[in-house]
């Protein structure tokens, strides 16, 4: 016992990369990684971890974990209880029961897909996929995923046992659709980014106002779009560069 008080309780971490992400604001956002393929970045290692040989063999995984931290959900003080989205946004279940960014220590924990590992001209960075991060997320490690050791199939989920049911019917306005179109011919992807976001119902649990319009920041631009019941409309993509 004497052995741990003797331990320090604080621990200084250094930040070894940045996310870059097609997410330039946290609405819109999905509560998971994995949910929306299309939802791709990077990693990009800073110095003095811009090394090759940092990533030497990284490239023979197809996912990698990656510790991040929540650095738009740092508070001074934090709740023992959450209210998680998943039980509607009424129930309170402990932080520690929860994958809720805002807790005693701001640090998250993302598995993603790794399709490349690059280093060209003194910059290292992995392509992702998956993202459920912001862009700008600092980084603190990334670890291949183990299968043997990572999977387990006889885990039980608690209140998030399945992946949650995509609650959203999207249709885009002709306008719409047109310019995805456009945009399709530099950004391979983007309309179905664009639909399964939205298809995500990212809004507050409970809200549903109908004609209130939405905006959600991907990349280049902001998707706009309401709701009506089960059923969702894009009506506008308009250049927006927001963060955060
Ligand atoms: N998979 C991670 C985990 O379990 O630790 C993150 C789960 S957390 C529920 C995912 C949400 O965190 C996203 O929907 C987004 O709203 C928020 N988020 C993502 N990046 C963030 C950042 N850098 N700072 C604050 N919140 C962030």
């Amino acid at each position: 016992m004497a052995e741990i008080e003797r331990q320090p309780e604080e621990f200084l971490f250094r930040r070894i990369g940045v996310v870059r992400s097609v997410f330039k604001a946290k609405f819109g956002i999905p509560r998971q990684p994995g949910l929306i393929p299309e939802a791709v970045g990077q990693i990009v290692l800073q110095p003095p971890y811009n090394q090759p040989n940092i990533v030497r063999g990284l490239e023979q995984f197809s996912h990698i974990w990656v510790l991040f931290v929540f650095h738009l959900a740092m508070r001074d003080n934090w709740k023992a209880t959450v209210r998680p989205p998943r039980l509607g946004g009424d129930k309170r279940i402990g932080v520690f029961a929860s994958r809720s960014p805002f807790r005693p220590n701001p640090v998250g924990l993302s598995v993603l897909r790794l399709q490349e590992v690059c280093c060209r001209n003194g910059k290292v960075w992995l392509e992702v996929q998956g993202l459920d991060l912001l862009d700008g997320t600092p980084v603190l490690d990334i670890k291949p995923y183990i299968p043997y050791a990572d999977s387990l199939p006889d885990a039980s989920g608690g209140f998030a046992d399945a992946p949650p049911e995509q609650t959203l019917q999207v249709t885009f306005t002709e306008h719409a659709a047109a310019l995805c179109q456009t945009i399709e011919r530099h950004s391979p992807g983007f309309t179905e980014l664009a639909r399964k976001v939205v298809a995500e119902n990212p809004r507050p649990a409970y809200q549903d106002i109908p004609g209130r319009e939405y905006g959600i920041f991907l990349g280049d631009y902001e998707v706009v779009w309401k709701a009506d019941g089960p059923a969702a409309t894009i009506f506008d993509i308009r250049p927006g560069e927001k963060t955060h």
